[in-house]
């Protein structure tokens, strides 16, 4: 699904080096290399504030703790994403409100936002998925109505950018009150092993999010909140540091491959290409099919014959996950993320597939659904 190998390839100097003037300074943790790193993503990204963190999910969690959130609030998020969006919310013991998506889009669906909010709710976290930014307008709307943070789940979005109607334009996880980030090998931004970050354009939020993921100090040996552990490591910011500058590029890259894949499957029966949302660059961390009137297994299987892998991003929506069964949930309550949790694929994507890898996979793929 993706190719790392021949990525690392083309910059090995500047990773290489990246790496050994870290082992050689050994600052490992908390070293220059992850300041000069946030500060370059701050320039790139637009955001007032980007503080580096061990994970997505981290980043994620340390953002509902940093706005104070209470057990019982309400934080709502779309069912058809990664757990990791709702994993947090629950760990803190908030209470996750699931909401349906958009068929075309497969981003969550405002209007099912509005519908969910409650007296309790406090938070909406709309996720970017797949690389294309959610309806931040309107989204942003409901939140200014009813008086709600936005913590931005663009763990896959980074750098795709949103068009508001009076002309604004902003980065994927810049518009709401917080955004994070993942740094996962495979994400459009990954380094070698775990990474993530929190983006905030507050200053007293900014301040509160670095103390929460440093053990809640904010002087040395005093604990003012109860905070966690959680940081990106020197060696990880080097490898980022040397990939951000080709973000751009791998962008173009990641869009000209989706570009081949909706020309070849055009105008087939079977196969209907992701929508887009004209306010929202697509970024592409998947090139994600809705399948139609054939059978997605036998799909997968002719496809595995060909060598092309395929994923099914996801199997089971929220709602439908074992470990978050909830007796105001059924099967059948949100039809469009079921239908999707059944229908999609996501063909392989990343910045070195070449014109031959594409036509073998488009060629499979229109053979496979007949
Ligand atoms: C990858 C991802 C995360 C979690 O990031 P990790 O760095 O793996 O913890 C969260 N949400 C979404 C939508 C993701 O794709």
């Amino acid at each position: 699904m993706v190719d790392l190998q021949t990525q690392y390839a083309e910059i090995k100097d500047a990773v290489d080096k990246g790496i050994a003037d870290v082992i050689e300074s050994a600052a490992f943790v908390k070293g220059p290399a992850v300041e000069t790193f946030a500060r370059h993503l701050e320039e790139y990204t637009g955001a007032r504030h980007v503080i580096p963190v061990g994970n997505g999910t981290d980043a994620l969690q340390i953002a509902l703790m940093a706005l104070g959130l209470k057990p019982g609030d309400e934080v709502i998020t779309p069912t058809f994403t990664f757990i990791a969006t709702a994993e947090v919310v629950a760990l803190l013991g908030l209470t996750p409100v699931v909401v349906d998506v958009d068929w075309e889009t497969m981003n969550m669906s405002p209007e099912a936002v509005r519908r969910a909010v409650t007296p309790k709710t406090k938070a909406i976290v709309p996720v970017h998925l797949f690389g294309q930014c959610a309806d931040m307008e309107s989204i942003t709307a409901i939140a200014k109505e009813h008086n709600l943070f936005i913590v931005e789940d663009a763990c896959q979005a980074i750098g795709a950018e949103y068009t508001f109607s009076d002309g604004r334009k902003m980065q994927a996880g810049t518009m709401g009150e917080i955004g994070c980030t993942s740094f996962f090998p495979s994400k459009n931004l990954g380094c070698y092993g775990d990474g993530g970050a929190l983006f905030t354009n507050d200053d007293e939020l900014a301040a509160k999010i670095r103390a929460i993921a440093n053990h809640g100090m904010v002087v040395r040996y005093h604990h003012d909140i109860v905070g966690v552990n959680s940081r990106l490591d020197s060696i990880q910011a080097a490898v980022l540091e040397a990939k951000l500058p080709h973000l751009d590029e791998y962008i173009r890259a990641r869009q000209a491959a989706a570009a081949y894949y909706d020309r070849a499957f055009a105008g087939n029966k079977h196969l209907a290409v992701p929508g887009r949302d004209r306010k929202s660059t697509h970024v592409f961390h998947q090139y994600t099919l809705r399948l139609q009137d054939t059978d997605r297994a036998k799909v997968q299987t002719y496809l595995a014959e060909k060598g092309v892998p395929s994923m099914i991003y996801y199997p089971v929506p929220l709602h439908l996950q074992k470990a978050y069964q909830d007796p105001r949930y059924k099967a059948g309550d949100f039809p469009v993320a079921e239908k999707l949790s059944a229908s999609v694929l996501s063909l392989p994507m990343h910045t070195c597939l070449d014109a031959e890898q594409l036509e073998l996979i488009t060629r499979s793929v229109k053979e496979a659904v007949g």
